[in-house]
C-alpha cells in the first residue's frame, strides 16, 4: 500500500530527499550493544502534492521512539534563555496570572514550566518519555506522563479549568497522528486561550541545506502555509507568527479559536508572501532539494579523505539527533571521525547509533588536541566556539557541515 499524507490522505507520491536507510538517531548503543545486530529503518522524506507537508513515513511506533529520551532540554544554556524569555514574553502579552493555566505538550525537565511557576502561575506538564519527566516531577512540577491527542485532551478538560496558554516547542513536528494532536490542541484551549507552538521552518530547512534536522523523530516538516491549512481544518485561527533562529530558523505561530480576543497581524500574511515566493507553493522547489544534499556530502567526505590523508586529526563536537542523520548519510564512522564530545553525562559512554563513534565528556578535546573539530549541532555553533575557544592554542579549528562546509576562521 503506498503511504498517504498524515494531514489530507493523499498519496504521497512526489519525492523530497531520500536519505536511505538509519537508525533512530536516539538510539545510542552500550559497549555490550557493539556486536549485536541493529535495526534500520528508511529515512525517505516526501512532499504531499496537495497541501505541500514534507513528512517521512512512520515506521517505528512513538513508544518506542520517546518512552527513554536521551535528549534533557536544561543541558544547553542558549536553551534556558530562550525558554526564560518566552515565558516572560507570554506572561506580559497575554496577562497570566495565578489563576490562569498554562500547560506545556513535551514539557521534557521542566525546563520552560519552571519559569512559569517562579512566577506564581499555575503550569502542567504533559511527557511521555519518563525518565526525563521525572527530573521535572522531581523539580516540583506536575507532570502527566503520557502521549497528547484528543483522549488525554477530554481527560484533562473534564478535570480541570481550559488552558489559557497552550505552548508546544518542537513537539508538533514529532507527532506521527498529527490530525489527532490537533484536534487534542483544540479541545484543551480554553475560551480567550492562546496556542503557542514552535518548530523548524521549512523554508530555512530548504535554504539552507538543513537536511540532517530529517530523522524518525521529526514526522513532519511545516511551512506556514502548511500548518495553516491544517489548523484552520481543525478550527483554529493564526493570528500571529514570529520567525527564530532557534534549530536553524524556527517560527513561532500563536493560534486561538476563531472568536478569539487578539488581532490577526500582518507577519502572518507577510510570511505567507514571503513563502510562496521562494516557491513553497509548487511542486519544483521540493524536486531540486536532493541534488544539493548530495553536493553537501560530497563536500564532507572530500574535507575528510584530504585532512585524513594528509594525517591531521578530526574529532565532532555535540552527539545530536541531527548529527546521526549527517553521519550516517555520509558513512562517517571512526575511520574519519575518532570520537565526539557532548554535555549530557546521559549520552557519554555511549556509541553513536549506526556509525559506532564513541560520545566522551568535552574535556577529552583539549586531552587530544585534534586538529579540527566538527560542530554537528551546527544550531548552537556560536555558543560551542565559545565554550571551546581554548583549541586555538594548539592551531585547532573549528568545521561546520552545514549549509556547506566550512572551516572557521
Ligand atoms: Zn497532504
Amino acid at each position: 500500500m503506498a503511504a498517504v499524507c498524515r494531514f489530507c490522505a493523499t498519496p504521497l507520491e512526489h519525492d523530497f530527499v531520500d536519505l536511505g536507510m538509519s537508525p533512530l538517531s536516539n538510539a545510542f548503543l552500550e559497549t555490550g550493544d557493539l556486536n549485536r545486530m541493529e535495526r534500520f529503518f528508511p529515512l525517505h522524506a516526501y512532499v504531499c502534492g496537495e497541501c505541500f507537508l514534507v513528512q517521512i513515513e512512520e515506521f517505528e511506533s512513538p513508544d518506542a521512539i520517546f518512552r527513554d529520551y536521551v535528549y534533557f532540554s536544561s543541558y544547553s544554556d542558549s536553551w534556558l534563555a530562550h525558554a526564560r524569555e518566552f515565558a516572560a514574553r507570554a506572561t506580559d502579552r497575554f496577562g497570566l496570572g495565578t489563576a490562569s493555566l498554562v500547560v506545556e505538550i513535551a514539557s521534557n525537565d521542566g525546563y520552560l514550566l519552571q519559569y512559569f511557576k517562579e512566577r506564581g502561575i499555575p503550569a502542567l506538564g504533559i511527557e511521555p518519555a519518563g525518565n526525563v519527566a521525572r527530573v521535572a516531577m522531581d523539580a516540583g512540577i506536575d507532570t502527566v506522563m503520557e502521549f497528547f491527542g484528543v483522549a488525554l485532551a477530554r481527560r484533562l478538560r473534564a478535570e480541570r479549568q481550559g488552558c489559557d496558554l497552550l505552548v508546544g516547542i518542537n513537539v508538533l513536528a514529532h507527532v506521527p497522528d498529527l490530525n489527532d494532536f490537533v484536534a487534542g490542541l483544540k479541545i484543551l484551549l480554553a475560551d480567550g486561550g492562546v496556542l503557542s507552538m514552535e518548530f523548524p521552518h521549512l523554508l530555512q530547512l530548504v535554504a539552507h541545506t538543513q537536511f540532517d534536522t530529517i530523522y524518525h523523530e521529526h514526522f513532519s516538516y511545516f511551512s506556514l502555509l502548511a500548518v495553516r491549512r491544517i489548523f484552520r481544518h481543525h478550527g483554529l485561527e493564526i493570528f500571529d507568527v514570529e520567525e527564530l533562529p532557534s534549530h536553524g530558523g524556527s517560527l513561532r505561530i500563536y493560534a486561538q479559536h476563531p472568536d478569539g480576543n487578539y488581532p490577526h497581524r500582518d507577519s502572518v500574511e507577510r510570511l505567507l508572501a514571503k513563502e510562496r515566493e521562494a516557491g513553497l507553493d509548487r511542486l519544483a522547489i521540493y524536486r531540486h532539494f536532493a541534488e544539493r544534499v548530495h553536493e553537501v556530502k560530497r563536500d564532507l567526505l572530500e574535507f575528510l579523505i584530504e585532512t585524513r590523508r594528509a594525517g591531521h586529526r578530526v574529532v565532532g563536537y555535540g552527539a545530536p539527533a541531527k548529527g546521526n542523520t549527517l553521519l550516517n548519510f555520509c558513512g562517517v564512522g571512526t575511520d574519519f571521525i575518532d570520537y565526539t564530545v557532548d554535555r549530557s553525562p546521559h549520552k557519554q559512554g555511549r556509541f553513536l547509533p549506526g556509525t559506532h563513534i564513541p560520545v566522551h565528556p568535552p574535556e577529552r578535546i583539549a586531552q587530544t588536541k585534534p586538529d579540527y573539530v566538527l560542530i554537528l549541532p551546527w544550531n548552537l555553533q556560536d555558543e560551542i566556539v565559545e565554550q571551546m575557544t581554548h583549541i586555538r592554542s594548539w592551531g585547532g579549528r573549528f568545521v561546520v557541515p552545514i549549509p556547506r562546509l566550512a572551516v572557521l576562521p
